[in-house]
């Protein structure tokens, strides 16, 4: 796990919507156990998008809180997809390994026919 001022360079990028999956792993998995850096996004986000919407609409910083948390709500939807694609790949990447230790296996053995 990353330190919190490793983390914290992670929030403006993120509220801005500029982190990539990696970054974006890094500060949720963060912020899900440290409340200080949950904090930090929080101020920064309604900094960012509070100012915006109180100016639109009256119950705009009402609903601030709930729109970071339906926002993390949607990248944590991304990081299981991400990290369960990870693991397909890696089977993937395996059985091809496997099967292209057989192919030479195969093709060694039928040399080796030939060659009696
Ligand atoms: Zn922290």
């Amino acid at each position: 796990m990353l330190k919190c001022n490793e983390v914290q360079k992670y929030i403006k990028p993120y509220v801005e919507g500029n982190t990539d999956i990696f970054e974006t792993i890094e500060l949720i998995e963060h912020i899900e156990k440290c409340e200080d850096c949950y904090e930090e996004l929080e101020i920064y986000y309604i900094l960012i998008n509070g100012l915006k919407k109180i100016d639109n609409d009256e119950d705009g910083a009402f609903n601030i809180k709930k729109e970071l948390n339906d926002r993390i709500k949607n990248s944590k939807k991304k990081i299981r997809l991400y990290k369960s694609f990870r693991e397909y790949s890696r089977l993937i990447h395996s059985l091809a390994n496997i099967s292209m230790i057989a192919l030479i296996a195969y093709v060694v053995v039928r040399y080796i026919i030939r060659m009696l």
